[in-house]
């Protein structure tokens, strides 16, 4: 009976030892995790500052605009619009009418400086006239004398892009252009928001040039203006502001066109437009 009670005693202390021995090694198991978690989280936030941001910058798409200019040169307005796309690093498109490049030398000038400045020019026509109400030689000769008036002024000039007047040209026209043909998808309107009386009417007509850029623009975008008006180089100095503080890059319609762009094709969102010939985009 002894013996048998001593036994009893020895598992109930044997049995208090092991449970207590399984406690202590359960509570030594918890701080090690958690030290390790604390390390690792302290570790991720020492590279946070150095990994993280770089990280942000690189896999943000950048946004693409281009901005495009028709019936100039023009020898103030022309300049200005170049000076504000190199001071954001950017190029914008000029699409020129051929007597505007015979007008004068400060008309002349005014293209080389577009081209000095690395900015694409594309045709617009020789004497703007609508593509919809001619006969397929004046539209082929209409390029052409554009080209020759252009390569008198700068005898390696060459492009891939020519802007119907008004975005209307007959779809077997377009198969015959020996150029891409490019429209847009943000018309400003700034043909008709200039000529204002007052300064109050010019400064009304300069906001919603601006704000229908900044309301409209997207990435991929083809912004239409005419490089003609004072207005348009304003509101095209202040929309480019703003545009640049919201990360856009202001490239020409080859940029941002790419491998996309081919001659007797309607481009206007970085792919061809059939439907644009119905109407439907515009
Ligand atoms: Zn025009």
């Amino acid at each position: 009976m002894k013996h048998t009670r001593f036994y009893r005693i020895l598992f109930f202390f044997c049995a208090c030892l092991l449970l207590f021995a399984l406690s202590a090694c359960s509570d030594d198991e918890k701080p090690t995790e958690t030290e390790s978690e604390s390390e690792s989280e302290s570790a991720s936030v020492t590279d946070e500052p150095t990994e993280l941001p770089t990280e942000e910058e690189n896999t943000e798409p950048k946004k693409r605009v281009a901005f495009t200019f028709d019936d100039g040169p023009h020898p103030a307005y022309t300049k200005r619009i170049v000076d504000c796309a190199r001071a954001h690093g950017g190029r914008v498109t000029f699409f020129v009418v051929g007597y505007m490049l015979n007008r004068s030398q400060d008309h002349a000038d005014a293209f080389l400086y577009a081209l000095d400045a690395d900015c694409e020019v594309g045709l617009h026509g020789f004497s703007h006239i609508n593509y919809d109400e001619c006969d397929e030689e004046t539209f082929l000769s209409e390029l052409s004398r554009t080209l020759d008036a252009a390569k008198r002024i700068a005898p390696d000039f060459k492009t891939a892009l020519m802007r119907p007047v008004g975005g209307r040209i007959p779809e077997e026209y377009v198969k015959i252009c020996p150029y891409a043909v490019v429209k847009w998808n943000v018309d400003t309107r700034d043909w008709e928001r200039h000529g204002g009386a007052s300064e109050q009417e010019r400064e009304e007509e300069i906001r919603a040039i601006v704000d229908e850029i900044v309301k409209s623009a997207k990435d991929g975008s083809i912004i239409l203006m005419h490089d003609l008006y004072e207005n348009t180089a304003i509101a095209f100095e202040r929309a480019a502001e703003i545009l640049a503080s919201e990360g856009y890059e202001f490239v020409t319609v080859s940029e941002l066109l790419g491998e996309d762009l081919q001659a007797g094709k309607i481009f206007s969102k970085g792919k061809p437009i059939e439907a644009m010939q119905t109407g439907k985009n515009k």
